[in-house]
Order: C-alpha cells, then sequence, then structure tokens
C-alpha cells in the first residue's frame, strides 16, 4: 500500500500530467521564466534557490521584516551563548532534503532526542519510571503495524474520524487515553478530538522511532533560511513586502504589493499560509472549491514561553517532560548548549496556549512555577528571563500550522495544492511532512519544478 508520500506523488504525477497537457502554454513561455515568489519561510526559499540553479529570473515578496516565516531562532541570554527556537524545534531522521541542505551549506545538526519525564495528577514520574499499561503497548503497537496494509478505501475511512475516536474504538482506558492525549496534541497543535485519524496515524507509523524529535540545527534553525536566502540573493529578496493583489493576464502576471509596490513576471509561486492567501485580491478569482477549502482549514495554536533558569536543575541533558497543567510540555532547549545557565521551554497547545497567551509573564510565571514544583520544588528564584511568542495570533499565519480535521485531508489537500493558472501553491499545509520543515522544503521544490516544466 502506498505511505501518505508516496499517495501524495502519485496526485502531483496526475497533476504534471495536466502540465503536459497545455502545449498551446508551454510553446508561449520563454526558456528561463520570470517567477514572483510570495513568502520568504522555507517553501519559498527553497522554491527561489532551485529556480536560482536554472537562472530564473526571480523576486521573493515577503511581508515580515524578516526571512525564515516560522523559523525563528532568537538568542536569548545577554552572552549571546543561548540560542532557543520560538518556532520549528526539530528536524527528523526522515527529513531527506533539510538534512541534504544542511550538509550542502556545511550546517551541523546535532542530537535533540528526549527522554520524558511526567508529572500527572500531582505525581512525578522520572523517565524510565513511567508507561502506558502493557496491554495498551501491544495493541497500539499491532494498530501501528496493521496500517502498513491498509487499503485505500480504510484510509479514506480513518480519515472520516478523529484519533480520539480511534483510539477509543480500540479501547484505550482512560489513563492511556489521557496520556495520548497529553503527548499526541504536541504534535497537532490541539487535542486529538480535532485531528483527523488518518492525519494522526500516518505521523505515528510512518515517523523516526522518536518521531521525528531527532535533531536541531547548531547556532539555530533560522541559519537553513539564511543559507538559502544568501544562495539565492538577498537583493532579490524583499522584507515588508505585503503582497495585496494577484492579477493573470494572457500575457503576464502582476503582484501588486500593500506598500504599492508591483512586480510582474510569467509565473507566481504561492507560499503562503491559508490565512494571509485569502486576505489577497486574486484576478481571476480562486475557484469556489479553493475558496471553501481554505475557509475550512484550520491551524492549531502553540505558545512558547522560554525561561531562562540560573542553572539546569534538571540535571538531565536529555530532559523533557509531560504535565497535565496548562504549562503542558517542557523540554530543555538548549541542550548541548554550554553555559551554567539553560532553558526550558514551555509548550502548550490549543485553548491552553490561548489561556498563557492571553496573560502577562507574572502569571505565566505562577503557572510554571506550580506546573514544576512537584517534581523540582519551588522555583520561582531560578528565572532570570522569559520570552513568549503566541502562534495563534501571528499576524501572518494566525496559527503554528495546519490541522487536518475530521475528513479533510482527501478532500481539502488536493484542492489546496491545484495551481490556479500560472499560480503554484507550495507551503507546510500541503505537504506530506505536514506541519513540518521538510514539508515547506518539499513543496517549494515541487513548485518551483513545476515552473521549470510547465
Ligand atoms: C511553534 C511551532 C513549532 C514547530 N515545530 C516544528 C518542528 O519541531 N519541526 C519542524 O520540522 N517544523 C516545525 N514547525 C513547522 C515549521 O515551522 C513550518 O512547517 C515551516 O516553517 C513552514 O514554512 P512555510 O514556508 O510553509 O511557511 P512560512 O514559514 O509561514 O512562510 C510563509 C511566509 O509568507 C509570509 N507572508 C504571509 N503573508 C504574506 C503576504 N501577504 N505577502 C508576502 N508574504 C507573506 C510570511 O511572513 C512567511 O514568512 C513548527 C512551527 C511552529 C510555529
Amino acid at each position: 500500500m502506498p505511505t501518505r508520500r508516496e499517495f501524495l506523488q502519485k496526485s502531483a504525477l496526475a497533476t504534471a500530467g495536466a502540465f503536459l497537457a497545455r502545449t498551446a502554454h508551454s510553446a508561449a513561455m520563454p526558456d528561463r521564466p520570470r517567477v514572483i515568489v510570495l513568502g520568504a519561510g522555507l517553501a519559498g526559499l527553497a522554491a527561489a534557490y532551485a529556480l536560482t540553479k536554472e537562472q530564473c529570473e526571480l523576486v521573493v515578496l515577503e511581508a515580515r521584516n524578516r526571512i525564515g516565516g516560522r523559523v525563528l531562532s532568537h538568542d536569548i541570554d545577554s552572552g549571546k551563548k543561548l540560542t532557543v527556537e520560538l518556532g520549528a524545534e526539530w528536524v527528523g531522521n526522515s527529513h531527506e532534503r533539510v538534512i541534504a541542505l544542511c550538509k550542502e551549506f556545511g550546517l551541523e545538526l546535532f542530537n535533540n532526542q528526549f527522554e520524558t519525564h511526567l508529572i500527572y495528577k500531582n505525581e512525578y514520574f522520572p523517565q524510565g519510571r513511567w508507561n502506558f499499561s502493557e496491554s495498551w503497548n501491544t495493541t497500539y503497537a499491532k494498530l501501528l503495524a496493521g496500517f502498513e496494509h491498509f487499503s485505500d478505501v480504510q484510509k479514506r475511512t480513518l480519515d472520516k474520524m478523529d484519533w480520539w475516536r480511534y483510539l477509543m474504538n480500540n479501547g484505550i482506558a482512560e489513563r492511556d487515553l489521557d496520556l495520548r492525549e497529553l503527548a499526541d496534541s504536541t504534535d497537532f497543535g490541539e487535542s486529538i478530538r480535532h485531528v483527523s485519524g488518518y492525519a494522526a496515524m500516518t505521523e505515528y507509523a510512518e515517523s523516526s522511532p522518536k518521531n521525528e524529535m531527532d535533531l536541531k540545527i547548531r547556532g539555530g534553525n533560522s541559519r537553513l533560511p539564511e543559507a538559502l536566502a544568501a544562495k539565492v540573493g538577498r537583493d532579490r529578496i524583499k522584507l515588508q513586502h505585503k503582497v495585496a493583489a494577484i492579477k493573470q493576464e494572457a500575457k503576464e502576471m502582476t503582484v501588486t504589493c500593500e506598500n504599492g509596490a508591483s512586480f510582474t513576471g510569467d509565473f507566481v509561486i504561492c507560499t503562503l499560509p491559508t490565512f494571509a492567501l485569502s486576505k489577497i485580491e486574486w484576478l481571476p478569482a480562486l475557484s469556489g472549491e479553493k475558496v471553501e477549502a481554505i475557509n475550512a482549514l484550520q491551524y492549531c495554536r502553540i505558545n512558547k514561553h522560554a525561561v531562562l533558569f540560573n542553572e539546569r536543575f534538571w540535571k538531565d541533558e536529555a530532559f523533557d517532560l509531560l504535565t497535565d497543567s496548562n504549562a503542558h510540555y517542557f523540554y530543555h532547549a538548549t541542550k548541548s548548549q554550554k553555559s551554567g545557565q539553560g532553558v526550558l521551554i514551555s509548550y502548550s497547545v490549543g485553548d491552553k496556549a490561548d489561556v498563557l497567551a492571553r496573560q502577562n509573564n507574572a502569571y505565566r510565571k505562577r503557572i510554571i512555577v506550580d506546573a514544576l514544583r512537584r517534581g523540582f520544588g519551588d522555583l520561582s528564584r531560578r528565572f532570570v528571563r522569559q520570552v513568549n511568542y503566541y502562534w495563534g495570533n501571528d499576524p501572518h499565519s494566525m496559527g503554528a500550522y495546519a490541522i487536518y480535521g475530521k475528513n479533510q485531508w482527501f478532500t481539502l489537500q488536493p484542492i489546496l495544492a491545484k495551481p490556479h493558472e500560472r499560480v503554484f501553491f507550495a507551503g507546510e499545509h500541503l505537504a506530506d511532512w505536514q506541519g513540518f520543515m521538510e514539508g515547506a522544503v518539499v513543496t517549494g521544490e515541487d513548485a518551483a519544478r513545476g515552473v521549470l516544466e510547465f
């Protein structure tokens, strides 16, 4: 049976067939098309880099005053020795394109795996001292293994229920379900009651043993977009150019920005999250089905609250911790970075993220101190600095990453991925590796290929 990746490759071939059919257009296209790339996140920069290698004329338009989009490294200590990620954190061992690009640019990937502790119902369980029940572990292993033999019909049926329902239907007991909810909601950024069973199953059945929480880029993940931008040429990346309108005419496309600047080209590669897409004036208009799909797709809410502590009281460099508090999940965000001080990030999702995001740092400190007290005593005097970033209110994405709900993967994704005449779409929300940097890069490169093969 095809994996989610192979399934998408089949759809991509079908789309490629559609390109080949348009010979009248192709004949009229110049050898080196002029391309306007929207968005300087990883999808846009990967597309731009692929086109640069083919000597295409291009410009990248970015609304923010920085590149990288949802990759956002931050120096948290005054000595600038400690870097934390306020956006994407882990590179997975299966993320071939990101790993290959890091190698190409000489960026070191280091181990960023963790051994998980637990605070549950006011009891602290160090790593190795808690587990799911034996019977659930056996059932779950069988379910994951069985997925390999699912037919397309079974996959579509699974997509029609949420992950919570699927686990319930398979007899999960209350404590096991609580723990799955705590762990799995960190992957989807919302409760598992909102996640397509199919999307969740592919995440767990087709990922590395640590579920792609494997590696990180030395010096910060932002070094990858920086390296791509250097190859593309900074002068071709226009920051603070928020796209407002896209007009396609027989001979030319015109993209107009809110600041009044306008750019013409033969193709557009659009890597914007769907919220941003919905704010653009499209001429001709997007199809009704695309507009409906844009309106239907939700993005998850993640709040990252980084706390610089005066010492690494958690001792183990590979420390992470699930809790059943609003602070939710903690991990050592400065693993393998030398310093006496260290950072734990409280990573909360869904409504919990919303609660923390609405409050001030004094409130967040109280929540975090209370959440950790059972395992580590009163930590209030150990706080050195706090930094908070809430992706649910990020003006350019209004969420951390897309979350495919019940019956959405097989229905929405193909519609969202479909080109709109000479506009190709890319971005994590369209990817097999959806919600990952890898997905952004792969879809960006695919879109560049789409332009070159038009
Ligand atoms: C909190 C968090 C945790 C994450 N954890 C991980 C992880 O551990 N591992 C992992 O691999 N991935 C993770 N991700 C996901 C990863 O960050 C994304 O999948 C990836 O960075 C998305 O890249 P993109 O190019 O598709 O979108 P973006 O990075 O959002 O790029 C789109 C760009 O378009 C710009 N834009 C928006 N509107 C306009 C406009 N009108 N005109 C011009 N430009 C515009 C945006 O500013 C943005 O720069 C995480 C993300 C978040 C937020």
